[in-house]
């Protein structure tokens, strides 16, 4: 795979950087862009950085080397190395590692670097970010200078096809004007050429991406995290990694792990008016403003709220948490099964209607058998049944011959003995003792 060339274009209101990319396994070029408005057109790089996070796990999942023909910052290059090893550990069955060959290494400062980013869709994650950012009580915090929203990255473009992000953009710049922050609104293809699985790959390297494509005007852009410190996950984007893709003008950092998303939900964006009018988690509206309230990752939001006796103040949210909550909560790997268990520890806590304790902690066991089995092989399988079934029952039966065995041994002992007392008050004496048949083995 090569990055043969990078192109700064500007029309009408718009400005884009354009990488052209020769991917072997494809037998093609390719071409990936990152738009923005024209006011923005100073803080675009024309150097490699962005498109290297965009073309470094894609050249590995194809075990292509990655040729760099642009000027690449010298910290990110050196960082491929580590980055390659975190995901060839994580993933060895999808990515090799794979050689990275840059023909400008450079170590430089672009003036006038100003701006902290913060990535924002409206939902619970980057709500935490925005929130703990613009609190009074946290003055040593960066203050965010911008929200980023990208078109192209919650979804593949092909996605968008009525206007549908409108709506959501409209509430995003309704929470940035309330607290006199700037958003950039920006579109990409990043989605478009190589399906690397989204979440468990792909949006850690595709946000650092779009970061760094901005790297003229940003010292640094927070990156909401989606897990926190208790597991790190094999994700995408992880407190392990987006740090390994800043560079000596842009700082990536991971932000809010800290705390579980639960938590998040309940104690902080219960304090944010914004979160109460426009929360947004629901997947099923691709895209669009809202939530259906009736999915899964919706009730998963809903529990925490609805535990914290504020669901009714989320004016995206029904009143109430459907009937059947429990029917629609997925636990379905050990990811759902961390948030789960965070709701559970949050209800338990909270005192909460011992309805939801009880339930939850019903469907946790459950889902617990069943990842177990999930994640066994038909071997592993086999042989787990066969212990339940056969070498158990033997080991019982084992452990209780051992235990007759050790009382039989003492009774020949004290048998014995008593033989040697009748001897000896009869004047008779033993001269094979102990004779070899009485022996206990
Ligand atoms: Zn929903």
């Amino acid at each position: 795979m090569k990055l043969k060339s990078i192109e700064k274009k500007i029309d009408n209101n718009r400005v884009r950087i354009i990488g052209t990319i020769e991917v072997e396994t494809l037998c093609k070029e390719i071409e990936i862009y990152f738009e923005y408005p024209k006011r923005f057109a100073d803080c675009l790089s024309e150097d490699a950085d962005a498109f290297v996070p965009a073309l470094l796990l894609p050249a590995m999942e194809m075990g292509e080397s990655l040729e760099i023909e642009p000027p690449i910052s010298e910290k990110l290059f050196r960082n491929t190395r580590k980055i390659q090893d975190i995901f060839c550990q994580w993933h060895p069955e999808n990515f090799k590692q794979i050689l990275v060959f840059a023909r400008n290494v450079v170590k430089r400062k672009l003036p006038n670097r100003s701006h902290v980013g913060a990535f924002f869709s409206l939902g619970v994650d980057s709500f935490y970010t925005f929130h703990k950012h613009i609190h009074p009580n946290n003055p040593l915090l960066p203050k965010i200078s911008h929200l980023i929203h990208m078109k192209g990255i919650e979804f593949p473009l092909s996605y968008y096809k009525d206007d549908r992000e409108q709506e959501v953009n409209q509430r995003i710049e309704e929470v940035a004007r309330a607290t006199n922050i700037d958003v950039v609104f920006g579109e990409t293809n990043i989605r478009s050429h190589f399906p690397l699985k989204w979440g468990l790959y792909y949006h850690g390297a595709a946000l650092a991406s779009v970061a760094l494509s901005l790297s003229g005007g940003f010292n640094s852009v927070l990156l909401p995290s989606t897990d926190s410190y208790k597991k790190i996950f094999h994700w995408g984007s992880s407190p392990l990694i987006d740090h390994l893709w800043s560079t000596e003008n842009t700082e990536l950092v991971h932000d809010g792990s800290e705390v579980e998303r639960a938590e998040k939900t309940a104690k902080f964006l219960t304090q944010n008016a914004l979160a109460m009018k426009y929360l947004r988690v629901c997947l099923k509206n691709y895209g669009g403003a809202g939530n259906c309230g009736k999915c899964t990752k919706c009730v998963r939001t809903m529990l925490p709220l609805e535990i914290s006796g504020k669901l009714s103040m989320f004016q995206t949210f029904p009143n109430s948490l459907p009937k059947n909550w429990d029917k629609i909560l997925e636990i379905k790997d050990e990811h759902d099964l961390a948030h789960a268990e965070a709701i559970l520890d949050l209800a338990r806590e909270a005192g909460a209607e011992t309805q939801i304790v009880k339930t939850l902690s019903r469907k946790i066991e459950t889902a617990k058998c069943a990842i177990f089995l999930q994640e066994q092989t038909f071997g592993q399988l086999i042989g787990s049944m066969t212990s339940v079934m056969l070498v158990q029952p033997i080991q019982r039966q084992g452990d209780w011959l051992q235990e007759k065995l050790k009382v039989n041994r003492f009774k020949a002992k004290a048998g014995r003995l008593q033989r040697r007392i009748e001897l000896m008050f009869n004047g008779e004496e033993e001269l094979n003792y102990p004779p070899s048949s009485d022996r206990v083995t």
